[in-house]
């Protein structure tokens, strides 16, 4: 509808009141509504902005507690629009102070005459989507009511102060205090004694400054929180060099990194270093004080597994028994609760020594809980703590609060935004949410968001946003919906991000641990900045993925779909290969690809440790076979699987799936042999299987030699090798044995025929090819021996075989045969498990450490090569996610976690 036609039917509705009509209005001058605010103007889009406060800055505006900084480097921490605006401001410290980060915004407010469209001390009531007229109508505070033809929440992560939950905190006679709303006068502290309830960044970065103040400071501590020292100062040369050299590739690097700030991708693994290594890498990181930097660049596997985890916690711990004198309190202020990084830590100044002054006291409140606020102090269940002046330094009602339980949000047929996210938020990319067409959030829960440098995540949000209206307008589109199936594509996505990380084993605000009665689940998206960019600019240049788009005199445009449906790393993998724009495998040749694969190898992170790995050869049919065994540092006997490596028949040797082999060691506890059978063209069909049976044999005529288990083996492979076990199993059993008492099968080739859905499907785009396969069976098998069972054992009697688990990829071209196979085992009586993993390719679960949305996988063929063996169940919680033929929630996966 026109605007004129809108003018005239708002004052009617509004008996003449004054409404004040704009393109685009927008809540919060903060860091994204100003930036919004500039976009928009120049788009030649009338805008307005609604803030509460009665100037610019959002959370540095409200947020003035003593100590109050940024705690990303500020050269980081900036806008990067326009290099003259770069230019013309200079930071004075490492760690901009809240004042100074304050007159940063009052400074590009001024610059580009931002003021003049903002509607200061204003809040929004309510807003309601008008589908006749197509406009957002929001009612306000203050003045005019607004109607909009876009609405665009700015209004930050952490605004919405929680409530402190603790009884009578109106009987309190002394001063109350909100680190989220300290007030703008002088605060004066001293010869006062302070509580100060709270320890996560707010606490921790006020306490030492009001230690320094007050008579006395009591800290109560719910939960400790893991923080590094700041070093504050200077901002340091190197970074400022490599700004200064090459500011727009700098600035670039930040857009395309994991979270917002440029530093590389860690590659060493925690194993692969020493202690004395690590230690070393710990102190650098420490001296260095660069949270960023500690949170990423100390060994690659810290922030995704456990174990690599706990080697840095353990170290971080060590330094905090280091600074605190006193054992109790150190031992209170040392988190033990939740992996490092899993919960968000704090940059310090003097935090842990400011418990070693005498006017410092640390109240542990999970030994004495507080009971309640009276009107002197603070009353727990074990002692009672007069004071003049309580601080709240408890945090946010987080992601959600500020867009969510601020003003009522109403859309398309009358639905409010609470009831659509009252068990969890549910956006399409954290921008936009099905059902409130033209309502967009900058920054939401669903992306980046607070798990990245904000000023990075906020510009590429607000650019997106206004760069689709601009389309949109040129296109004659007036309106803008997220589908219903690509919002529940990225629920999926988020699900599966969230097994990536360990953000979802800990109990916190980015979770919505902290809100008693808030739906939990982890709420940022935890793939990483760059690749939540690479998505967004792919749903634009993929016809608005996901988005219908409606106007007035152009046909409706909706490009339904789900943008992931690969698991997040696998995406990362296949992208990486596609850059690298590799000839195909096969035109190197047998002997070419051989070596290529070799280096390739050479570039993956080392397989785990083990008890031992020890190469030797077995007697084959027509000479020694080289095997490698890998031992588990468990006391043996140990059950034994005889392993087939994956290659086609053709590439690949014993110890080329050395990753998977020792993973898989650690995770079974059994013994693993894996087998170098011979290899095509030099050796054709059937030597491969022949080699595989007269292995399986050897070794389970030999078990107790090797150190395993007398009796039974089970074979397991990936691949080519997992058809070498199949067919293994099959000529045991019809030739007199070994017995085996269980077959593992991933990714298997059973059959010759290359028609399957899979295989037109998937065999483009994801490394394994239709070619590719050709060739190996080309250079394998003659046309003539193709249907033999000892290649296609499909073709086989299935009768009497072991009980099996067929694990196969939702985009692998052998995804089909693998399922047939499975489906004609049961129909044979053999007991059968069978998993497709979703958004997995053929190489996802041998890429140990690279997928690591592969590990739920392995959990499940550990499992069950331990029921095979009679063994009991062993699952670790660290490796509960979700299970590779499932989707969860990330509502259940944190649930899950707990
Ligand atoms: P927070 O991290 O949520 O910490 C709140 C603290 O209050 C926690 O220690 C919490 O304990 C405690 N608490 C909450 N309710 C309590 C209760 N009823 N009784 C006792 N203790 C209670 O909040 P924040 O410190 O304001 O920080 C929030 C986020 O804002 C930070 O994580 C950071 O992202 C951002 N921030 C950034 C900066 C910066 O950049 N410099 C500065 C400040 C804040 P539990 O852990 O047990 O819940």
């Amino acid at each position: 509808m026109p605007d004129a036609m809108v003018a005239a039917s708002l004052s009617e509705a509004t008996s003449g009141g004054t409404t004040q009509q704009v393109d685009v209005a927008v809540v919060g001058a903060g860091f994204a509504g100003l930036y919004l605010l500039h976009r928009l103007r120049k788009a030649g889009l009338t805008t307005v902005v609604l803030e509460e406060a009665d100037d610019v800055g959002g959370t540095w505006y409200w947020n003035r507690y003593p100590g109050a900084r940024c705690d990303i480097q500020t050269i980081d921490y900036s806008y990067t629009f326009d290099p003259e605006l770069e230019s013309a401001w200079k930071w004075s410290e490492k760690y901009a102070t809240q004042p100074e980060i304050l007159r940063y915004f009052g400074f590009v407010a001024d610059r580009y005459d931002l003021r003049r469209d903002i509607r200061f001390r204003t809040r929004i009531t309510a807003a309601t989507w008008d589908q006749a007229l197509e406009r957002w109508l929001l009612t306000t505070s203050e003045g005019a009511t607004v109607a909009c033809r876009y609405y665009i929440m700015a209004t930050g992560c952490l605004s919405t102060p929680k409530p402190p939950e603790i009884d009578g905190v109106k009987d309190f006679k002394g001063e109350v205090y909100f680190t989220g709303r300290w007030p703008h006068e002088e605060v004066k502290l001293a010869a006062k004694r302070v509580a100060v309830i709270g320890t996560g960044s707010s606490g921790i970065q006020s306490i030492p400054l009001i230690a320094e103040q007050a008579e006395h400071l009591t800290v109560f501590q719910r939960t400790p929180n893991f923080a590094l020292p700041a070093h504050n100062g200077p901002a340091p040369a190197d970074r400022v060099a490599l700004l200064e050299g090459d500011r727009a590739g700098y600035r670039e690097q930040a857009r395309w990194s994991l979270a917002g700030v440029p530093w590389p991708q860690q590659t060493a693994v925690s194993w692969q270093l020493s202690d004395a290594e690590r230690r070393e890498r710990l102190d650098e990181a420490w001296a260095k004080g660069d949270l960023v930097y500690i949170l990423t660049q100390l060994w690659a596997d810290q922030a995704v597994d456990v174990d690599g985890n706990t080697l840095l916690a353990d170290l971080i711990r060590e330094k905090i028994r280091e600074i605190v004198k006193d054992p109790e309190t150190a031992a209170a202020l040392t988190p033990h609760d939740h992996p490092f990084g899993a919960k968000r830590p704090c940059l310090d100044t003097r935090y842990y020594a400011t418990y070693n002054r005498p006017n410092v006291t640390l109240v542990n409140l999970r030994q004495e809980p507080i009971k309640s606020i009276t009107a002197s102090g603070i009353k727990t269940d074990e002692r009672t703590f007069d004071v003049d002046v309580i601080v709240f330094a408890t945090g946010f009602d987080a992601m959600t609060g500020a867009i969510m339980a601020v003003h009522p949000i109403t859309g398309r047929g009358g639905k409010s935004l609470s009831d659509v996210w009252a068990n969890g938020p549910q956006t399409y990319l954290g921008l936009t949410v099905a059902g409130f067409p033209n309502l967009f959030m900058i920054t939401g829960p669903g992306s980046p968001s607070v798990l990245s440098n904000m000023a990075v995540s906020i510009e590429q949000h607000v650019d997106w946003v206004v760069d689709r209206l601009i389309a949109m307008r040129e296109a004659g589109f007036t309106a803008i919906e997220a589908t219903e199936t690509a919002q529940a594509g990225w629920a999926r996505h988020m699900a599966d991000c969230a097994t990536l990380t360990l953000h979802r084993l800990a109990n916190t605000w980015y979770t919505g641990a902290n809100v008693p009665g808030k739906a939990q689940g982890v709420m940022p998206y935890t793939g990483g900045v760059g690749p939540y960019r690479s998505i967004c600019n792919e749903v634009a240049s993929g016809g608005m993925l996901g988005f219908r788009l409606t106007g007035p005199n152009v046909a409706e445009q909706c490009n339904d779909g789900e943008i992931v449906r690969l698991q997040p790393d696998v995406r990362l993998v296949l992208n990486m290969l596609a850059e690298m724009k590799l000839p195909p495998l096969e035109s190197f040749g047998a002997q070419g690809a051989r070596d290529f694969l070799a280096e390739f190898n050479a570039a993956r992170p080392a397989g785990r440790p083990v008890g031992e790995v020890v190469d030797g050869t077995l007697p084959g049919t027509d000479g020694p076979l080289p095997y490698r065994l890998y031992r588990p540092a468990t006391p043996g006997p140990h059950p034994i699987v005889v392993y087939f490596h994956g290659g086609g028949w053709v590439l690949g040797d014993q110890e080329s799936d050395d990753p998977f082999c020792r993973d898989m060691c650690r995770r079974t506890g059994m013994i693993f042999v894996s087998v170098g059978y011979r290899h095509a063209p030099d050796h054709r069909f059937p030597t491969a299987a022949e080699d595989g049976y007269a292995a399986t044999r050897w070794i389970a005529e030999h078990a107790a030699d090797l150190g395993g288990k007398p009796g039974p083996v089970m074979v397991a492979g990936w691949s080519a090798g997992a058809n070498i076990a199949a067919v293994t199993c099959q000529l045991a059993r019809d030739r007199g044995g070994p017995q085996i008492s269980g077959q593992l099968l991933v990714c298997p080739v059973t059959d010759c025929t290359f028609d399957r859905p899979s295989y037109n499907d998937n065999a483009t785009g994801y490394f394994l090819t239709r070619s590719l396969m050709y060739w190996f069976w080309d250079l394998y098998c003659s046309p003539a021996d193709r249907t033999d069972p000892r290649v296609s054992p499909l073709r086989g009697k299935l009768e009497g075989l072991p009980q099996a688990l067929v694990v196969t990829c939702e985009f692998d071209p052998l995804r089909d045969e693998g399922v047939a196979y499975a489906e004609a085992l049961a129909a044979a009586g053999v007991p059968v498990e069978q998993v497709n993993a979703r958004g997995h390719f053929h190489f996802s679960f041998t890429m140990v450490d690279v997928v690591i949305t592969g590990v739920s996988g392995r959990v499940q063929m550990a499992e069950a090569l331990r029921r095979f063996a009679g063994l009991p169940s062993e699952r670790r919680q660290a490796d509960e996610g979700v299970r590779p033929g499932q989707t969860a929630s990330p509502h259940e996966i944190a649930s899950a976690a707990e």
